[in-house]
């Protein structure tokens, strides 16, 4: 089968611009090799279908519930079915594929089923679209955090109709509550959609830089914190594979992120580790020579105590918050052009 390189998790709430941002993209894309899987909760998405009937893009769509919910085993055999059909038509192999999530949608539960595919090799990428004049208020801030937190990129829209102060705000917002995102400030709308899209960033740390798994934007959010794990000595997969099965089984839905490379027992390379909700990847060799173990999680509404208190221990472990809740910080908005 012919696997497209990249597969892009479109996710952002209702009216947050998604396909808007794919629209930008797609009149520009003139190599026609990308293909588009429209998510649709109850109604048609006339808005993405279409842009994919008038750009002439392959599309398939995914009707009647959630992709991140109810439709999890339909995802991976629609993929399939868009690969196959392009090679029975003969065309030449798709570079993306892009799945425009319900506003309602988790990436983590995306990102889960798509693990049946996962032998495909095909590099995952979450995209989260922001509206700078949007407010999240108590009853979306759960979703909110789910969305932005698993983002790898996190983009900004409606920037046209958004005053300079709005666009300030939410920006900051978004690097609370994303810290792992490369955040997306763009006026032009097609350049913002090329970006936002680009394939160069595979976000896998550079070996021998463990400081770099998280380089933190912003102040805290006070609902979002920000925990740092770290060890010297090489420990046993089983009791860090159950450390990290009580964590995810114990914050539940509070988890956004987990990402770090480990050194384990009877393995030279790092393993890096990388969770979205309650998503892990298959635990990936790393080579390089680290000398210390470190794992980041991000988390909201969590204390550290909590996060000292996992069982099993993990000997020698150190804890520490890198980003507390509300912690003031100083990042300040360079004024977008
Ligand atoms: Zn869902």
């Amino acid at each position: 089968m012919q696997v497209p390189a990249h597969f892009f998790v479109l996710s952002g709430f209702l009216g947050s611009g998604k396909t808007t941002l794919l629209s930008d993209l797609l009149s520009d894309a003139d190599d026609g090799r990308v293909a588009v899987i429209v998510n649709d909760v109850g109604q048609v998405n006339i808005d993405g279908a279409l842009i994919a009937v008038q750009s002439g893009v392959p599309m398939a769509t995914l009707s009647n519930g959630c992709v991140c919910c109810t439709l999890t085993n339909d995802l991976p055999y629609t993929i399939e079915a868009l690969i196959m059909e392009r090679e029975r038509n003969g065309g030449a192999p798709f570079t993306k594929v892009i799945l425009e999530c319900s506003g309602l949608s988790e990436p983590g539960g995306v990102l889960r089923s798509l693990s049946p595919l996962a032998a495909l090799g095909m590099r995952v990428r979450v995209i989260t679209t922001y509206a700078s004049d949007q407010i999240v208020g108590s009853d979306d801030f759960a979703l909110a955090a789910a969305q932005l937190c698993a983002a790898h990129t996190i983009v900004l829209t409606r920037m046209d109709l958004a005053s300079a102060e709005q666009v300030s705000e939410a920006l900051t917002f978004v690097q609370e509550m994303g810290p792992m995102a490369t955040q997306i400030v763009e006026r032009d709308r097609r350049e913002r959609a090329r970006v936002s899209f680009a394939t160069d960033n595979t976000g896998v740390p550079a070996p021998g830089r463990p400081e770099r798994l998280l380089d933190l934007k912003g102040a805290g959010h006070p609902r979002v914190s920000v925990f740092a794990i770290q060890w010297d000595a090489k420990l046993e997969w089983t009791t860090f594979a159950a450390w990290l099965e009580n964590l995810a089984g114990y914050l539940d839905t509070r988890l956004l992120r987990v990402k770090g490379l480990v050194l384990l027992d009877g393995c030279d390379e790092s393993i890096l580790i990388q969770g979205v909700g309650q998503h892990f990847d298959t635990p990936r060799r790393i080579p390089g020579h680290e000398s210390v173990s470190s794992l980041v999680v991000i988390s909201r509404d969590t204390i550290l105590a909590e996060i000292e208190g996992m069982a099993p221990h993990l000997p020698g472990a150190r804890y520490s918050m890198l980003r507390s809740p509300g912690a003031g910080g100083s990042f300040r908005l360079a004024r977008p052009d």
